[in-house]
């Protein structure tokens, strides 16, 4: 192994929910939903397959179809306007296009801002691009140890991270793990920041459909950002079909045209079939969004609830399928140490926050349960947290 990669080692993901199979734990670990998205978009994965549809190269920029179905949500959603030729490109899910960003926009030296805690693919894509990293923390606000605690991010210390190396801020909002959306005052000194001192964003919303309080703002949308932000989601999370990996890139022509470059000699493409569903399923009304979100709601109040009541410190989680919980309410310290030994204690898998950290001690006693899950499974994970000795 490489030095530029040398530090990673295996996901957390697959170290915990492999921890999962082995001891038959509840997996409230890695962020996958238990149950399949539509039947219809399945059927229509079908129909690709069997009428020949993409089971060969599909065009490297994505199918024309796809790329007008994300053009057309952009718009629907967000009220951003992309040319489905120029300014749309389908990658290999989120990850793929997380990766190709980088390489295709970094300069090996160049300065990465991401906030942290991070996603852990960020770190491994940005040293793949040949960039160093510049952490930004997220911290807990103090109001408390219930709910309603939540994270920001301080802009003074944003403001003071970018340097003359700094070539562009990698955002995720909503925001993995933490759960907090950042809001529009801190969106908008973010694009302000970014204008004033020349950067690029990349923002990562895969969970742009998972809100369940307040609103999802794409940076994009903000004054200066349009021609400099390259915004990924993905189908992962949307429409509940993680394994299609089917994801995209929405951004100015030059931008599309950087992403790709790397793109083309990473997979050159993906998941031709999948790519013809995923544009039928783009188009579903907005009945489909809304039932997904309040589904999701309802399941991360059951779990909220329950993570409260076997006393853990309860972070609200306005977005994304995560809560965050601190375990100094409950007498311990090291969240890693914590979630190694939660198997055994009561059969529930969940990931350390730590993990996701440059300052891993600023995250120690923060572990990060998933509620993409059903309800009965969410129910018993509960009753066991509660009874565990
Ligand atoms: N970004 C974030 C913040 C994620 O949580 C995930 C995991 N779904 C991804 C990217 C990866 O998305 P995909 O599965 O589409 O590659
Ligand atoms: N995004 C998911 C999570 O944060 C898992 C993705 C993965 O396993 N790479 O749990």
């Amino acid at each position: 192994l490489n030095r530029r990669l040398a530090e990673f080692g295996t996901t957390i993901f697959a170290e915990m929910s492999a921890l999962a199979t082995r001891t038959g734990a509840i997996n409230l670990g890695q962020g996958f939903p238990d149950t399949d998205g539509p039947e219809e978009v399945r059927e229509a994965a079908v129909r690709a397959l069997r009428d020949g549809r993409g089971n060969q190269y599909p065009p490297g920029p994505g199918v024309p179809e796809l790329r007008a179905a994300v053009a057309a949500h952009q718009l629907r959603f967000h009220g951003l306007t992309y040319d489905p030729d120029t300014e749309v490109l389908v990658t290999a899910g989120a990850t793929e296009a997380i990766a190709a960003s980088l390489l295709g926009l970094v300069e090996p030296g160049d300065e990465v801002i991401a906030l942290e805690p991070y996603y852990d693919s960020y770190a491994a894509s940005i040293a793949m691009a040949g960039g160093t990293r510049v952490p930004v923390t997220l911290r807990p606000t103090t109001e408390g140890p219930g709910t309603g605690r939540t994270y920001r991010l301080d802009l003074d210390e944003l403001r003071d991270a970018v340097t003359d190396r700094t070539r562009l801020i990698l955002l995720n909002t909503p925001h993995n793990p933490t759960g907090t959306v950042l809001r529009r005052d801190e969106l908008a000194a973010i694009a302000e920041l970014c204008v004033e001192r020349d950067l690029l964003a990349v923002t990562d919303e895969v969970y742009e459909h998972l809100v369940y309080e307040g609103e999802h703002l794409p940076l994009a949308g903000f004054p200066g950002m349009r021609e400099r932000t390259v915004t990924i989601s993905s189908s992962g999370k949307t429409f509940s079909f993680t394994g299609w990996k089917v994801g995209w890139v929405t951004a100015a022509p030059p931008l599309v045209t950087a992403v790709r470059s790397a793109k083309q000699y990473l997979t050159f493409v993906s998941a031709g079939p999948f790519q013809y569903a995923v544009a039928e399923a783009l188009a579903l009304p907005d009945a489909y969004y809304t039932g997904l979100r309040d589904d999701l709601r309802a399941k991360r109040d059951l779990l909220a609830h329950g993570l409260g009541q076997a006393g853990f410190g309860v972070f609200s989680a306005p977005g994304t399928y995560f809560i965050t919980t601190d375990i100094r309410p409950l007498g311990a310290t090291d969240g890693t140490a914590f979630c190694l030994a939660l198997p055994e204690r009561c059969g529930v898998v969940a990931v350390p926050t730590q993990v996701f950290y440059d300052h891993a001690a600023e995250g120690a006693p923060y572990v990060r349960f998933a509620f993409c899950k059903r309800r009965e499974v969410l129910e018993e994970a509960v009753k066991r947290l509660r009874d565990a000795p």
